[in-house]
């Protein structure tokens, strides 16, 4: 099967629902046609200086939602990023081939620099794209599935790997851009015109994993919707009340027009109390997966270390043949 690999930041204390229709349900799926790689990237997360104890349980928390989520140790392999050193001595081979240029038109980097200015950042962050280019070609992936906001990053990461490839010979996987059309694009619930973000949302507008029931329902029943009383899928005019149809219809598999239909003459209320028992209903058994597995971290733990161990089996051969077409001696 081809191989595939995928990651996310331990930069929150727990994953919203975003994550969870954006991109797990689909790593879950994914799982079946493909061998899969997910990774808790912590040195990524480093590039935002989180305090050293936040960091350690969030890297727990990631973990353990990606496997309350239906991730299966067995069938794919689950590590954290920084248990395979290989991922970060790849990254400076691959930091010595990209240019400084090429670097700083990175539009994440300059959105960050743009809004928090030059000095606000560090040079971890300038790399990030190329850690995250190592990422990849140190599994040997073929595909990458990621979100849109992701595109600059894989043409990178393909632009490295080719010219690698040119100047030492056939070393790398050059992998597919495989952008997923999201399952669905979750709105930020007190600001439906932006996306619901670990970062930028408010803690009302967000829903996480760990939330429990009854806040979870709050969230979603005090959540903004829009002027007019009537149920209808229209993003423009009806942010708020069409990122509920959005979650309804991405949880439950009823289609939105079905959703219209029930909905008609009903008002928002109606809407929000379902809304908000669909997405217990549907968390609910995530959230107790993960707090078990987070009650016993020694158990956790064990089942990151093997996952690592399967992942630096693969990444050492590739890095060791990479470090050789670049003229290392090999390692004593
Ligand atoms: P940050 O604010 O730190 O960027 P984030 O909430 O955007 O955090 P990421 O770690 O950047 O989360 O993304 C992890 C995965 O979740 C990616 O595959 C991304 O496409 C997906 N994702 C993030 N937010 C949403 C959202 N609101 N709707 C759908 N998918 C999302
Ligand atoms: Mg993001």
């Amino acid at each position: 099967p081809a191989r595939l690999f995928s990651g996310m930041q331990p930069t929150a204390d727990s994953l919203h629902l975003g994550n969870y229709l954006g991109a797990l349900v689909n790593w879950v799926a994914m799982q079946d046609e493909y061998e899969a790689t997910y990774c808790v990237v912590d040195l990524h997360a480093l590039t935002v200086s989180p305090d050293p104890e936040a960091l350690r349980q969030r890297t727990r928390v990631t973990a353990a939602q990606y496997l309350a989520a239906g991730i299966d140790p067995e069938r794919s392999t689950l590590f954290v990023q920084s248990h395979a050193p290989e991922h970060a001595q790849l990254a400076w081979l691959l930091n010595c081939l990209t240019g400084f240029g090429e670097a700083s038109r990175m539009t994440q980097f300059k959105d960050k620099t743009a809004r928090f200015g030059a000095d606000q950042q560090n040079v971890g962050l300038f790399a990030y794209p190329v850690l995250q280019a190592a990422d990849i070609l140190v599994h040997d992936a073929d595909r990458v599935p990621v979100g849109e906001d992701q595109r600059q990053h894989l043409e990178l990461t393909r632009d490295l790997a080719q010219r690698f490839n040119a100047r030492y010979g056939e070393t790398f996987v050059v992998p597919d851009v495989h952008i997923v059309a999201a399952t669905a694009k979750v709105n930020d619930l007190q600001n439906p015109g932006a996306k619901m973000s670990k970062s930028a949302s408010s803690p009302n507008g967000i829903i996480e994993l760990l939330d429990d029931p009854k806040k979870t329902a709050k969230k979603i029943r005090s959540a903004v919707t829009d002027t007019g009383t009537e149920v209808r899928f229209d993003p423009a005019e009806k942010p708020g009340v069409s990122n509920l149809l959005t979650i309804h219809s991405a949880l439950s598999g009823e289609s939105i027009p079905s959703l219209e239909d029930r909905f008609a003459g009903k008002g928002y209320g109606h809407l929000k109390v379902e809304v908000a028992d669909v997405v217990v209903a549907a968390l609910s058994p995530v959230r107790e997966r993960a707090l078990e597995l987070l009650a016993d971290p020694a158990e956790l733990d064990k089942l990151l270390t093997r996952g690592a161990e399967r992942a630096r089996e693969r990444a050492s051969v590739v890095l060791a043949r990479a470090f050789d077409r670049v003229g290392l001696l090999p390692a004593p």
